[in-house]
């Protein structure tokens, strides 16, 4: 009984309350255990466009709707073997495991289409977008200088004018 009881508890510390995905802490829990060698995987970071414009316009309710609604689809958008969290605020980071660089956009520029056509992401006949950077990780490039190139990437998307994915190997 004790012992489940803790699991409940280290649940719920590493989970995000509002969506219910992992949160940072959960995250990084899931992923610290070292990958297989010779197997690269691919960090992403994606972080909503505009969102302080929802909140403002239509209140934190239809916000914190709208970050459900986003770790909904990232879910039902994702593999089995990929792990997602909210990062904090309205950005997400994903790992795909054992996965290229072609793979991850694939999946990512997929994720994008599927919020063009779901009436959720629909706001003021705007569709919602989410720019995004990604990088390997692998030999020689750890999560930690991944995750760190993946961030500079995500602010090169919003320079570049947003609902954009920068990529690299
Ligand atoms: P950009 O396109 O550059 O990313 O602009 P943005 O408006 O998405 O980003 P900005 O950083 O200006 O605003 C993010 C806002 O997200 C500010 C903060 O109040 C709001 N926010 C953070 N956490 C939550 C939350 O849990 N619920 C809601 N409703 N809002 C949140
Ligand atoms: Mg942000
Ligand atoms: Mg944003």
């Amino acid at each position: 009984e004790t012992a489940r009881r803790i699991d409940q508890l280290k649940d719920a510390a590493e989970r995000d309350v509002l969506t219910g995905l992992r949160n940072r802490r959960g995250f990084l829990a899931a992923v610290t255990p070292p990958r297989a060698r010779g197997k690269s995987s691919v960090i992403a970071i994606l972080d909503i466009d505009s969102f302080k414009a929802v909140n403002d316009d239509h209140g934190h309710d239809r916000g914190d709707q709208l970050l459900t609604d986003f770790a909904d689809q990232l879910s039902a958008q994702l593999r089995r073997s990929d792990v997602s969290a909210r990062w904090g605020g309205e950005e997400f980071i994903i790992l795909f495991p054992d996965t290229s660089i072609a793979q991850a956009q694939d999946i990512l520029t997929r994720l994008r289409q599927s919020m063009r056509s779901d009436a959720a992401f629909l706001i003021d006949d705007r569709i919602v977008t989410f720019s995004c950077g990604a990088a390997m990780v692998g030999e020689g490039v750890g999560l930690a200088d991944a995750t760190r190139l993946a961030d500079a990437l995500l602010y090169d998307a919003k320079a570049a004018g947003r609902d954009v994915i920068r990529l690299a190997g």
